[in-house]
C-alpha cells in the first residue's frame, strides 16, 4: 500500500503575484498542489486564486513564511533580488536555480552565455559610459539599439539610435547604467521556444511560435510557426537545449529569437532569455497537450512533464491598457478570455485572449474577425 503523501508535498511558494502567478497558481490547483504566493504590491492579481503575503522580496521574516511547508520555491518575475533567492536555495528547493535569474537579469552575461554556447545573436559591445559607446557604434555600426544592461523589460530600458549624433540621448533615456550596443538586425519576424527541464533532465520543446510587438510589448503570438524549416527548428532546440543543460535548469525557460533570412536561408539570432513561463506560452492552455504553467509547476514540484506538443493551431492576443467587452469576445468561436482583474492602465497587460482553430486558414480568418469585431 502506498503512503498518502503528506501535505508538505503539496505546497509550492512562488515570489511574484502577477498575471504569471496567477496562471501557475491555477495549473498548481488542478495538480493538487497548492501556492502561497509573496508580492510587494498589495493588489497582485494572483491574490485572487491564492494565499497571499504582502511584503518586499527580501523580507527575511516573509520569505520564512512563505517557505513554511512549502516543498519547493519558484518565481515568476525575473526582477527578483537574487540575493534572497539564493540565501532561501541554501536549504530549500528552489527552481529554476538562482544562477539562471541571475544569467538572466544582465544583458550582457545573457550574451555572453550565447558566444559561449555558440548560439548566434546580434552584434554588440558592452557600455559602461558615453565614451564607450561612441567607440561602440564604430564597431557596431548604426542603426543600432542601447539597452539597459539591468532591469529592462517589455522595451523598457532600450533606446534606438539612428546615427551616432544620437548617443547622448540614447545614454539620458537608459538613466546613464552600464548597456550593450546592439546592431539594429533587419530581422524577418521575431520567434520565440518555450522549452521545460524536469528535476532528472527529462526535457521538453513547444513549437517555435511567432510574435508580434508593438511599442516594445508582445501583441500577438501565433502558434505553432508556420514555414519553420527543420534546420531552422533544429537550431532553435539545440539553443534551448544547450542553455537548459549549461544552467542545470529546472523549468520553463523561454529564448527569444530574430528570424533571418527566409526559406531555406533562414537563420536565427538569439535576443534574450527569460527564466521563467513566458507570455508567449500563454497560448498553450488551451493550445497545448500540456500547459507551459502545468509543465512549470510539474518540473518544480519533481514530477515528470508532460507533451508539449500542440493541438491544432492557436492565436494569444495581449489586452494590453483595457479589456474590450467579454460579450464581443463570446461572439468569436474559439476565443477563450483570460480577464486578469487587474486595474485598467496605458502599457499595462491586463488580459489576454486565445482563440483556437483547427488549421491556419481558419485561425487567420477568426482573429481578422476578432481585430474587426472587439479591438
Ligand atoms: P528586447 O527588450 O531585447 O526584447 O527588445 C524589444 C524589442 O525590440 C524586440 O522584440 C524587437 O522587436 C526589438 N529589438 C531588440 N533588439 C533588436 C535588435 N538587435 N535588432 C532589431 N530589433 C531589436
Amino acid at each position: 500500500m502506498s503512503e498518502a503523501p503528506d501535505e508538505s508535498s503539496r505546497l509550492l511558494g512562488i515570489l511574484g503575484a502577477g498575471q504569471l502567478g496567477l496562471m501557475l497558481a491555477e495549473a498548481a490547483r488542478s495538480l493538487g498542489v497548492r501556492t502561497r504566493l509573496l508580492d510587494p504590491n498589495p493588489d497582485s492579481c494572483a491574490g485572487q486564486v491564492s494565499e497571499l503575503i504582502v511584503a518586499e522580496y527580501d523580507d527575511t521574516d516573509a520569505l520564512a513564511r512563505l517557505i513554511e511547508g512549502a516543498s519547493a520555491v519558484t518565481y515568476e518575475f525575473e526582477n527578483i533580488p537574487v540575493p534572497p533567492v539564493r540565501t532561501l536555495a541554501e536549504r530549500h528547493t528552489v527552481a529554476p536555480p538562482p544562477g539562471a535569474l541571475e544569467m538572466a537579469q544582465d544583458r550582457l552575461n545573457e550574451r555572453k552565455l550565447f558566444q559561449r554556447l555558440g548560439i548566434a545573436a546580434p552584434k554588440s559591445v558592452a557600455v559602461d559610459d558615453l565614451i564607450d559607446l561612441a567607440h561602440a557604434l564604430e564597431r557596431v555600426g548604426t542603426p543600432a539599439l542601447l539597452k539597459a544592461r539591468r532591469f529592462g523589460y517589455d522595451g523598457k530600458g532600450q533606446h534606438p539610435i539612428s546615427d551616432s549624433g544620437d548617443a547622448p540621448i540614447a545614454w539620458e533615456a537608459i538613466g546613464r547604467s552600464p548597456g550593450i550596443v546592439d546592431a539594429q538586425v533587419p530581422f524577418v519576424r521575431e520567434l520565440s521556444l518555450v522549452c521545460v527541464r524536469s528535476r532528472t533532465g527529462q526535457t521538453g520543446f513547444y513549437p517555435l511560435v511567432e510574435n508580434v510587438h508593438r511599442g516594445g510589448i508582445l501583441r500577438l503570438t501565433r502558434a505553432p510557426a508556420q514555414g519553420i524549416t527543420p534546420a531552422l527548428d533544429a537550431a532553435a532546440r539545440r539553443a534551448g537545449e544547450a542553455i537548459l543543460e549549461e544552467l542545470d535548469y529546472v523549468g520553463v525557460l523561454a529564448v527569444e529569437f530574430f528570424q533571418m533570412g527566409a526559406g531555406d536561408d533562414a537563420t536565427l539570432l538569439a535576443n534574450e532569455i527569460a527564466p521563467r513561463v513566458h507570455n508567449s506560452g500563454h497560448w498553450t492552455i488551451e493550445g497545448a497537450e500540456t500547459s507551459q504553467f502545468e509543465n512549470h509547476v510539474r518540473a518544480v514540484m519533481g514530477m515528470a512533464i508532460g507533451s508539449c506538443d500542440a493541438i491544432g493551431h492557436s492565436a494569444m492576443i495581449n489586452l494590453v491598457g483595457s479589456v474590450p467587452s467579454p460579450e464581443r469576445i463570446a461572439s468569436i468561436p474559439g476565443a477563450v478570455l483570460h480577464d486578469y482583474a487587474k486595474q485598467p492602465r496605458p502599457r499595462r497587460k491586463v488580459g489576454h485572449v486565445t482563440i483556437t482553430a483547427d488549421d491556419r486558414g481558419e485561425l487567420d480568418a477568426l482573429l481578422e474577425r476578432f481585430t474587426r469585431v472587439v479591438a
